[in-house]
């Protein structure tokens, strides 16, 4: 498998497969998911979450009790990481070990798991492999932080798509609430900082636009029109 740390496109990568891919990177709460899965659908393209990814990984380290500096340990757990997504109408399941664990890793607190490991080298070149392997065929929309920098440098399509914090933090609340949890949207909104912080201080693969990257700021936009901005500008390219 290609090298997880080297953001030149990769021998597995031909031109046709970078033709067909779609990056959507960005910081939590942006609308990712949304317009991610809206632009899939869309194009009919295999919707790519791999945000999902690493809070399944957090989810097993986590219940598993293993510490991050352990790396025997822990790479062990990787190497029998049994994970899949599923699409399921419109949804992405996600299967860990024969589990579904789709609702389990949607928390608030899940996410600062997932960061806190997601910053481990380890995990980013498994989940970077995995990511590789899931967009060997091409057709994908891929949603994350590093998917226009490391995971698919060669893609034709790329954006980065942000909004103010306090934006992201509301529409973080409401999507919480509506999957029937409790939030304080302080607490929501400090923690969107320090997972921004976080994501874009680390060493390996930060939050950070591609280069090549369209910039959309989705505060004053909602996701119809920020997905038929990105359909327009594709069809156009
Ligand atoms: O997008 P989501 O909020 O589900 O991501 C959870 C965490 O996983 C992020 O805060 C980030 O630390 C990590 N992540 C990453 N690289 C990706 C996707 C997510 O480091 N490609």
């Amino acid at each position: 498998m290609s090298g997880w740390s080297n953001p030149l496109p990769q021998p597995w990568m031909n031109y046709a497969m970078a033709e067909n891919i779609v990056t959507i990177d960005g910081p939590s709460g942006a609308g990712k998911s949304t317009v991610s899965q809206m632009t899939a659908a869309k194009l009919n393209y295999t919707y790519l979450d791999t945000g999902a990814m690493y809070r399944a990984v957090g989810l097993k380290i986590e219940r598993a009790g293993i510490d991050l500096a352990d790396e025997s340990l822990l790479q062990a757990l990787l190497d029998g990481l049994d994970l899949s997504l599923v699409a399921e109408g419109g949804e992405t399941k996600v299967i860990l070990d024969r589990e579904d664990v789709s609702g389990a890793i949607r928390t608030a607190e899940m996410g600062m798991i997932a960061s806190r490991v997601s910053a481990n080298h380890l995990v980013r070149k498994k989940l970077t492999a995995l990511q590789h392997q899931l967009g060997r065929n091409g057709s994908v929309v891929a949603e994350g932080r590093d998917m226009g920098t490391v995971v698919f440098p060669d893609a034709k399509y790329k954006f980065y798509l942000d909004a103010s914090a306090e934006e992201r933090a509301r529409r973080r609340c409401q999507q919480l609430r509506e999957k029937g949890q409790e939030v304080n949207e302080r607490e929501i909104l400090a923690q969107i900082v320090k997972r921004d912080q976080d994501d874009s201080s680390r060493a390996l693969a930060p939050l950070k636009p591609a280069s090549d990257a369209i910039i959309v700021d989705s505060s004053k936009m909602n996701a119809d029109e920020v997905v038929a901005f990105m359909l327009r500008y594709i069809d156009e390219k």
